[in-house]
């Protein structure tokens, strides 16, 4: 176990020089007071987990102090936004403070969001206020215990340093970890301003500390976009199987690496609705539930265009084109999963389907119906399910034919069935309520709702006494809560 002070920094990105970043020092924000911090995110820095309790924990990651050995840079991409290149983007308020390097040989980015003005700022202050910080950090952790791909969060700082939203507000900074920052927008710059020779240097550089393996491939560059196809297609799957939507699928919002990235107004679906368009301020529905399957295709293209320069066209299309194939497969193997199924029959994804059309035509609580299903016998389960649908006789007929296909794989010891299911359908999800509360309390600053709520959901699939209520159904008016892309 290290203290701050023994991180070892290694800085890949860095020496890439001033075609890729620029180096920007953090402004410090006043005041600094720790908000919450993740002892599974510290654990993956080796950091002793008794370091967040030292001033100069918040001190450090409110700016005030740096490593001797980092090298804080404020990185330059574009990206495409609801579907308009965006040619001038970059991070306006988020610096790479370095590359840390564990006891594993990992290789962590330390990011510094909300760390003040970069070149990249365009109209923004270069700030991040409280409430999106806490939301990107719950959301965060939460996914990463349930096991779908994301950046990582280390703490959230608070401070009385005023920022100015549709209200006043105050300034805080978020410290995310991930294996790399690279967006697909990373190469959209390089591909839109005709620096070709830069955008072989950063997908060399992608491909010698992020895929190793497809250097040894024929191709390697075609080899990594085929990579990101299926880790892409991967992870939207999750999201899709979770009920998770992020709410701004720009370009410069997709992780190279497939990793769920930049939280905004994401949200987890409370009541199932596939055309839920959790962004307030995305009045099309372009980023809607059920479209981001397409829209991660779309987004796919982009990076493949942008790949021109370094692949053959043939070899992009043909990456491209296992996307949705893999996508159904790996939705359809979780879903078969959160239904308790062990084995794959081909009227499996028609049962999914139909399921989903009964959830929607009722409103039913998309999460608690799965965990609710895996907590007694089936055929009880349905008894008590059954309740919440309004199509009745839809609902008996698809029990029914659910029931004789479970019956199909023989009998079952419901004491592992119960295991089972219980391992990939949380009791406890972070709905928008949850998190609203939080923020609340948080705002008048009481972290202790922030600290319990993400203690909670670092342990989505265990039944943890005295935490009941986390698990309740939403009330109807956290179910409409109007979240922007103000941050
Ligand atoms: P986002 O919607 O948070 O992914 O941000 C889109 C772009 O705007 C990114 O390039 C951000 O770095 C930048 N940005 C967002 N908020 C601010 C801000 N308050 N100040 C400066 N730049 C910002
Ligand atoms: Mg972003």
């Amino acid at each position: 176990m290290k203290t701050l002070d023994q991180l070892a920094f290694d800085n890949r990105f860095a020496r890439l020089g001033d075609t890729f970043s620029t180096r920007v020092l953090p402004q410090p924000i006043e005041q600094p007071r720790l908000v919450v911090a993740s002892p599974a995110a510290m654990a993956l820095l080796d950091l002793d987990p008794g370091e967040s309790a030292r001033p100069e924990f918040a001190a450090l990651f409110a700016g005030h102090r740096l490593w001797q050995d980092a090298e804080p840079r404020a990185m330059v991409y574009s990206g495409h936004q609801f579907g308009m290149y965006n040619p001038q983007l970059g991070d306006g308020r988020g610096l790479l403070l370095g590359e840390v390097v564990n006891a594993r040989g990992e290789y962590w980015d330390l990011h510094l969001k909300g760390a003040g003005y970069t070149p990249y700022s365009r109209m923004g202050d270069g700030r991040a206020v409280l409430r999106s910080s806490i939301r990107e950090f719950l959301a965060s952790e939460h996914l990463a215990a349930l096991g779908i791909p994301t950046t990582r969060a280390l703490c959230v700082v608070a401070s009385t340093t005023p920022v100015y939203r549709e209200r006043a507000e105050t300034a805080a900074m978020l410290l995310r970890l991930s294996p790399s920052h690279l967006r697909f927008g990373h190469f959209e710059f390089f591909y839109y301003t005709r620096q070709h020779e830069a955008l072989r240097q950063l997908a060399e550089h992608a491909l010698d500390c992020h895929f190793p393996a497809c250097r040894e491939q024929a191709q390697p560059f075609a080899a990594m976009f085929r990579e990101v196809v299926e880790r892409t297609a991967a992870t939207i799957a999750l999201w899709q199987a979770y009920g998770f939507c992020h709410g701004v699928m720009n370009t410069d919002n997709m992780s190279l690496l497939g990793l769920t990235f930049d939280y905004g107004p994401y949200a987890f679906l409370d009541d199932f609705d596939a055309h839920h368009v959790c962004n307030h301020s995305d009045d099309s529905g372009r980023y809607s539930f059920e479209n981001q399957v397409p829209i991660a295709h779309w987004n796919l293209s982009a990076l493949g265009q942008a790949l021109t320069p370094l692949v053959a066209v043939e070899q992009l299309r043909e990456s491209l084109a296992l996307f949705l194939p893999l996508y159904q497969a790996h939705y359809l193997d979780r879903m078969r999963r959160r239904l308790g199924l062990r084995t794959a029959e081909d009227g499996d994804e028609v049962l999914v389907q139909r399921l989903l059309a009964l959830m929607q035509q009722g409103g039913v609580d998309y999460s608690r119906f799965f965990r609710s299903l895996g907590d007694e016998p089936a055929a009880a389960a349905m008894q008590r399910l059954r309740e919440d649908f309004v199509d009745l006789a839809g609902f008996d007929a698809w029990a029914a034919d659910y029931l004789a296909r479970a019956a199909r794989e023989g009998a079952q010891d419901e004491s592992e069935r119960r295991a089972r299911m219980h391992a990939v359908n949380p009791r406890y999800i972070l709905r928008n309520y949850l998190a609203q509360q939080a923020i609340e309390a948080a705002e008048q600053g009481d972290y202790g709702p922030v600290r319990e709520l993400h203690a909670v959901l670092s342990r989505p699939f265990a039944d943890q006494p005295g935490m009941e209520r986390y698990a309740e159904r939403p009330p109807e008016w956290g179910k409409h809560l109007e979240i922007s892309c103000s941050s």
